[in-house]
């Protein structure tokens, strides 16, 4: 069918762009991750968490994918790291020419981590490969514990998990046990970290991870 083709060729087009840009950061020595997840589920409040928690350790840039707006970037703007924000006009997902054009407005030669916040959307992020290291999927407890039976693309697709908002728990219908066993069922490889944003529990554990993927450089 002529509608499967088309769709075939742009995600074979966009698969040699994320190559060029895996490349790229490769030569630099960056690693890069790519973050996923509903929208609300709290991606640039940890994003924020981790620079402040990175600050003067560890030198971040990040790429801010939205589908209106520029507040996520205006946020981030606050910590001081370069960031470059992508408006997709509608555009549900990021694609790897984005990012490509987003790198080149980023001097890379001191970054060791690049963050891209991925548009909310649990469903086509996970076709499209933006160049990145590995995908980190954050799931919220206000979403529920079914997430990755409902969505199990994305979480088949991710290294990490971020169990986010757990100071919710009481508060909320979700078992994080079940939540935990249920990404496990589908990707049973998946790291996950259990935080919150607003107490700051986890952010330690989580950076501590990021510190041991990347290599040491002045920040
Ligand atoms: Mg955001
Ligand atoms: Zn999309």
């Amino acid at each position: 069918m002529s509608v499967i083709t088309i769709e075939r060729k742009v995600l074979e087009k966009n698969d040699e762009l994320a190559r060029q840009n895996r490349s790229l950061l490769a030569q630099k020595g960056i690693f890069a991750i790519n973050v996923v997840s509903s929208p609300g589920a709290g991606k640039t409040s940890l994003l924020e968490r981790t620079l402040e928690h990175l600050a003067g350790r560890l030198a971040v840039a990040v790429i801010e994918g939205d589908v209106q707006t520029d507040f996520d970037a205006q946020r981030v703007a606050k910590y001081n790291v370069p960031a470059v924000q992508i408006v997709t006009a509608g555009g549900c997902h990021l694609e790897a020419n984005l990012v490509h054009d987003a790198l080149g407005k980023i001097d890379l030669s001191h970054i060791r981590l690049l963050i891209i916040e991925n548009v909310g959307n649990l469903v086509c992020p996970s076709n499209y490969d933006l160049g990145e290291a590995m995908k980190v999927v954050v799931a919220s407890t206000t979403e529920g514990d079914d997430k990755p039976l409902k969505y199990p693309g994305m979480f088949r697709n991710s290294s990490v998990l971020i169990i986010n908002k757990i100071d919710l728990l009481p508060y909320v219908n979700c078992r994080i046990e079940t939540l935990r066993a249920n990404a496990l069922r589908i990707n049973p490889s998946l790291t996950v970290f259990d935080t919150s944003c607003t107490t700051g529990a986890g952010i330690p554990a989580w950076c501590d991870w990021l510190l041991a993927r990347t290599t040491p450089g002045a920040t």
